[in-house]
């Protein structure tokens, strides 16, 4: 009892005060601008030169070159194994590839979420007639 009334004068002050933590996911705070989110890759200004894929450390990246001139390319994007290091985007001369500030709510429930493709649809679905099966995928 004695502690009671030893934590009461704090009891009081917290009826009091507003919440310190934040009512996520309910209310969402603005990210930062500079927040290194999921991968976006833009295949119009592409070159597939793969610099992108040599130089990222958690071999993240998967880069199919279906035609060079008329840019048809896929990009697989392993978002599982990211580091977020942004290594990518520094290597990409061409500006192809920024980390999206907002795509930053990454959790699924089955591993093969975790992997992004990137390219238009039926580019997308010559390069994985090409590639040994490893499940699904979503793409962009
Ligand atoms: S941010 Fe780093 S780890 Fe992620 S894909 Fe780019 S180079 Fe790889
Ligand atoms: S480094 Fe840039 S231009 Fe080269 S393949 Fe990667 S995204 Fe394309």
């Amino acid at each position: 009892m004695k502690r009671f009334f030893t934590m009461l004068p704090d009891i009081t002050r917290s009826l009091f005060r507003r919440p310190v933590t934040e009512n996520y996911p309910a209310v969402q705070s603005e990210t930062p601008e500079r927040l290194r989110g999921a991968l976006k890759w833009d295949p119009s200004t592409c070159t597939g030169c793969g610099l992108c894929v040599m130089d990222c450390p958690a071999e993240a990246l998967e880069l199919t070159v279906l035609d060079r001139k008329a840019k048809r390319f896929v990009m697989v994007y392993h978002v599982d194994r990211c580091t977020f290091c942004g290594q990518c985007v520094m290597s990409c001369k061409q500006g192809s590839i920024v980390m999206n500030n907002q795509s930053w709510e990454l959790a699924a429930l089955d591993r093969n979420s975790f992997a992004t493709i990137f390219g238009a649809p039926e580019d997308v679905k010559e390069a994985l007639a090409n590639k040994p099966e490893d499940g699904a995928a979503k793409s962009e």
